[in-house]
């Protein structure tokens, strides 16, 4: 059995700065790529930038610089944006990436040609620009709008390429229905299930040069036509590891990959990109991790709203592992989850403050007392730690973690060693330090900085007291 585990994050538009959602989906595939390591796997890591796109025109346009300029500042923005919220990539791939991603991209799109699965017709349809994709008029809403975006979408008229998921409608029905390739949770598995159910169109995977402002990877041997975004975009991948320039990267890691996305693109995940794959005879993905959308205090984000959460300015005002912390822990992983500033203040007291930094704060104080050597960190996790983990339940891997923090305050209160004579308050803090030293080593795909903090406090040769890990509010 391979040793290498490969994950990745949505590849995101960069027509906007990074917003709340972004950071939930990378804080959670974060979680996984630290778990793995944890447990001796080698990890690659992957996003990068979705920058071929409609979209990314209009917003240039919009800001009056050219879209060049704009790319290339977003893309900047974006990738510091990882590094700002402390996520470990270690492949980022962007699409107007001339030298590492355009071979690769066309190379898929020559092996699906030869597999005669690309071919040109006239077509017209129901064309949402938000989405950068074509609606049949069964999934708008009742009104006939995107559901993405609950805006008309336009009617299009043009002479496409179209590739042939019709083709594997049958087999990546079977492919879904044994977990061959996974999609987690369940209630998006029978969603995808459904889908395909009602008949697979093939769709288009090109445009014209001129309604893509000339932005886009030409298909090869036509300059009059550009890759469709998805088609272009969902190859970053794959590009990322090196397809079609260097792929020792893409053989060693490609077939172990989770796929970490929203719940609003797991159709071109999960039938689309299998279907290409499927036609390039290619390797697929093992797990589509599908999460869902947040509101703020009960309702949809939006900017006429005024109610939009900025990550930056929330990490900048409470720290980056609180703000990590409360995504992955009270935000259920995979259904819709909700943010409030006061339910995030409610629980940093309740979890942070007065739970493991009290808790941290109590033990070494009365360690520091009587002069006590550090313990063990410990170098395996539980089986109800790793049983939810394996199952891709963040949030209920986190509140293990939880439960094991309000038994060690238990059990303190119980044993209260203060009260007990020098030898029994020994034994006690002998146990509460390998305990806070398990929970710190539980914590790392968590909180990592947190985590790395405890492991190393309590493992000293002798423990002092430690400043409050998370000061009250
Ligand atoms: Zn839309």
């Amino acid at each position: 059995m391979s040793n290498s585990y490969y994950i990745t994050t949505a590849i995101p538009y960069v027509n906007a700065r990074p917003h709340v959602g972004h950071v939930l989906e990378w804080f959670q595939a974060d979680a996984l790529a630290r778990y793995h390591r944890l447990l001796g796997k080698d990890v690659a890591f992957t996003s990068g930038t979705d920058e071929n796109s409609l979209k990314n025109v209009q917003a240039a346009e919009k800001a009056g610089v050219e879209t060049q300029a704009w790319l290339d500042e977003y893309a900047k923005i974006f990738k510091d944006a990882f590094a700002f919220f402390g996520i470990g990539l270690t492949h980022f791939r962007r699409g107007s990436d001339q030298q590492q991603h355009w071979p690769g991209v066309q190379k898929l799109w020559l092996r699906c040609l030869e597999n005669d699965d690309i071919y040109k017709k006239t077509y017209t349809g129901l064309y949402c620009v938000g989405c950068e994709s074509f609606y049949n008029p069964e999934d708008l809403t009742k009104e006939g709008f995107c559901p993405e975006h609950l805006k008309a979408p336009e009617s299009v008229t043009e002479e496409n390429y179209f590739f042939r998921l019709s083709k594997y409608q049958a087999e990546i029905l079977k492919l879904i229905e044994s977990d061959t390739h996974q999609i987690v949770s369940q209630q998006y598995k029978n969603e995808m299930l459904r889908f395909i159910e009602r008949g697979l169109d093939d769709f288009s995977i090109s445009r014209s040069s001129e309604r893509a402002r000339g932005i886009g990877v030409p298909v090869p041997g036509d300059n009059t036509q550009v890759m469709y975004v998805w088609f272009d975009a969902l190859a970053i991948y794959i590009t990322a590891l090196g397809w079609g320039t260097d792929e020792t990267d893409f053989n060693k890691y490609w077939p172990s990959a989770v796929q970490v996305i929203g719940k609003g693109i797991n159709r071109f995940h999960s039938i689309y990109w299998i279907g290409m794959l499927l036609s390039a005879k290619l390797p697929l993905p093992k797990t589509t991790f599908v999460h869902g959308y947040l509101t703020a205090d009960g309702q949809k984000m939006s900017k006429s709203l005024g109610n939009v959460i900025d990550p930056f300015q929330l990490v900048e005002d409470h720290g980056l592992e609180p703000v990590r912390y409360y995504l992955l822990r009270h935000v259920p992983t995979h259904a819709d989850g909700d943010f409030s500033q006061e339910k995030f203040l409610e629980t940093y007291t309740a979890d942070l403050a007065n739970g493991i930094g009290n808790l941290c704060s109590r033990i070494a104080k009365l360690c520091e007392k009587n002069a006590m050597p550090g313990g063990k960190i410990p170098n395996q996790f539980s089986a109800e730690f790793d049983h939810a983990f394996s199952n891709f339940e963040i949030s209920a891997a986190a509140e293990w973690v939880s439960d094991q923090i309000r038994k060690l305050d238990g059990f303190l209160s119980e044993q209260t060693p203060w009260a007990k004579p020098l030898v029994e308050q020994k034994e006690i803090l002998t146990v509460a330090v390998e305990k806070i030293l398990n929970i710190g080593y539980h914590l790392q795909p968590l909180m990592p900085n947190t985590a790395s903090h405890i492991l190393k406090h309590f493992a000293n040769q002798e423990i002092s007291a430690i400043a409050p890990l998370f000061p009250r509010k």
